[in-house]
């Protein structure tokens, strides 16, 4: 948004100064040059969204409308998840790479659903991004591991570790309404050499998931749970573990090398000062939802 509108000044001010050139007949004056500085200035910029009559007090590098609460949705110790919240729009994710999808490792079942579930918009976000993981070239196939699980499945993967563990939780799975993958949002994705066995940061070093740090932003998700943030997230890092969030605040949480608790908080405070200058609660309603560190 900021964008047009300077592109719009810039309009502007060449609006003001090509009259008086071109009546001078100036032949100095070269009026492709400014074309091209215009064009430029364009393409650097996303499509912007329209604007939100209360943008002229959010002082957040995000746009109001390019955050979407639900997409947004923490899930951890401190910000349970309810019992009964099952994500909207639900979807199966395609399989088969030749028609856009990405491979399963495996075929889960969870209640009534059987196979990999993810949010429409997070299944079709991870199959443009295995497919433009394909085009690379050199990299093995993908392989989606874990996509949404629902909270009665997670209670029963949590006991079963404790279980394993001697009543020990030793960090590997979240506990019931903890977990990233029951907002829909959260997707395990390894490349083939790691699909059937266990996961650790070994996995870091491959030029997959290093590939994924590097663009996955591009197509709305995260890294959920980066190394160097595990005092704040409470878990290990997972280089595994994408989140979707959309495009805008996936950009601005790895330019800024944040995690999403990080995130939270940043974005409780703008609210704070938003609403503190006067601006429009039923705008921003939604945006702490789910808590950010309290
Ligand atoms: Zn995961």
């Amino acid at each position: 948004m900021r964008g047009l509108r300077r592109v719009t000044a810039l309009l502007g001010i060449l609006a003001m100064l090509t009259a008086p050139a071109l009546a001078e007949d100036d032949e100095n004056f070269d009026l492709t040059d400014l074309t091209v500085v215009v064009e430029e200035e364009s393409l650097d910029e996303e499509t912007p969204a329209p604007a939100a009559p209360g943008d002229a007090l959010w002082d957040f590098p995000v746009a109001i409308g390019d955050i979407d609460p639900e997409l947004i949705r923490l899930a951890n110790k401190q910000s349970l998840l309810p019992k009964d919240y099952v994500p909207a729009n639900l979807v199966k994710v395609p399989k088969d790479p030749a028609k856009g999808g990405i491979r399963w490792a495996v075929t889960p079942s969870d209640g009534k659903l059987k196979g990999q579930y993810l949010r429409e918009e997070c299944a079709e976000a991870l199959c443009a991004m295995n497919a433009a993981m394909r085009a690379v070239g050199n990299f093995r196939d993908m392989y989606l591991k874990s996509a949404y699980r629902s909270y009665q499945k997670q209670k029963t993967m949590y006991h079963n570790r404790l279980a394993k563990n001697k009543g020990k939780d030793d960090g590997w799975v979240s506990m019931e309404g903890a977990s990233d993958h029951q907002t829909g949002l959260g997707c395990d994705v390894v490349p083939k050499n790691w699909k059937d066995k266990a996961m650790n940061d070994k996995m870091m070093k491959e030029p997959e998931c290093q590939w994924m740090a590097e663009h996955c932003q591009e197509y709305g998700f995260i890294i959920r749970y980066p190394a160097d943030k595990q005092e704040i997230t409470g878990i290990k890092t997972e280089p595994w573990h994408l989140r979707y969030v959309g495009i805008p605040v996936a950009a601005y949480i790895m330019e800024n090398g944040l995690c999403l608790e990080e995130f939270h908080t940043q974005l409780a405070e703008a609210v704070e000062r938003y609403l503190a200058a006067g601006g429009d609660p039923a705008l921003v309603s939604g945006f702490t939802q789910g808590g950010a560190a309290e």
